[in-house]
């Protein structure tokens, strides 16, 4: 049901939070796809997540060190295994069930659930992103959906990370990222979630299209491929590496890993409640300090 991304490089099979130092905060991300058995390109997208966090690829390596990767690639397995579009094999749309699921109706949303709630209860661990993917049959691109909050603050910092993802993904749109809380979404993993965890959590639901995205300034429909499904998630991944600053820490040269849009957005610069401009690192609360980084002069592009 849950399953933890193993280093296939390394000898026995290591989990790839080997690397975190001991005794130190796990600031961890959470993500799981495919509550809808459906939308095979959210797996394709997390198998891109998945490969590349458990590759030598020195940006990977940097994030194995920092941050553990908590991932359920699969939530809605019976729906997969028996070709339902949303359902799970008791006919229940698993991402209404949040609020309440049964160990015995929605036995792996339950027990996800149950997991995420010990993380959250555990002084140790900071659960700072929740991310579930799903595919979109009528929009095009990658895109997110976010939650609304009453602090503008906590509403501009979950701005950050679909901005930076834009960044990074030429196939994600930032324009078709919305944020709401609409009373039918009341039971998905996102909204559920988001009002569970606290302040400095994120939630979102990552939506790739079924078929085609526009890269920026230009009006053709680039068609899907698995590959580029797989890109997106390798994106998402990477863009972990900006949001916490660790740039500095990837080891050079990176001319493997060239940036995969055309035009340079201007750095994002979040203006909070009482209008002055920070960058997104500088925005976190004072719990939040990103003292143990190294450098704190990197700027996220
Ligand atoms: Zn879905």
């Amino acid at each position: 049901m849950t399953m933890e991304a193993r280093c296939s490089c390394c000898p026995r099979g290591m989990f790839i939070t080997v690397n975190l130092r001991p005794g130190a905060e796990q600031k961890v991300v959470f993500i799981t796809a495919r509550v809808h058995p459906g939308e095979t390109p959210s797996s394709f997208v997390c198998q891109g997540i998945i490969d590349f966090l458990v590759s030598q690829h020195p940006i990977a390596k940097v994030l194995r060190d920092h941050l553990v990767f908590k991932i359920a690639p699969m939530l809605n397995p019976d729906g997969v295994y028996l070709g339902n579009y949303r359902c799970s094999l008791m006919g229940f749309d698993l991402n209404r069930h949040w609020a309440n699921p049964s160990p015995w109706a929605h036995p792996t949303l339950h027990g996800v659930k149950q997991l995420i709630v010990e993380m959250y209860n555990n002084p140790k661990i900071n659960l700072e992103f929740y991310i579930d993917i799903h595919a979109h049959s009528t929009m095009m691109n990658g895109f997110m959906y976010g939650n609304i909050f009453e602090n503008e603050e906590r509403f501009q910092r979950q701005a950050i990370f679909p901005k930076l993802l834009c960044q990074n993904a030429e196939d994600f749109s930032y324009s078709s990222t919305s944020f709401n809380r609409d009373a039918v979404k009341a039971g998905t993993g996102r909204r559920f979630l988001g009002g569970l965890l606290n302040d400095t959590s994120y939630c979102y639901t990552l939506e790739v299209s079924f078929y085609s995205y526009i890269v920026g300034g230009t009006t053709a429909a680039v068609p899907y491929t698995e590959e580029a499904y797989m890109k997106l998630g390798r994106n998402v991944a990477r863009t972990f590496l900006d949001y916490y600053r660790l740039n500095s820490l990837v080891e050079r040269p990176l001319a493997s890993t060239p940036k995969t849009r055309k035009e340079k957005l201007p750095v994002f610069k979040c203006t909070t409640q009482q209008g002055q401009e920070t960058s997104h690192a500088d925005s976190k609360p004072e719990k939040r300090s990103q003292a143990h980084l190294k450098d704190q002069s990197l700027s996220a592009r």
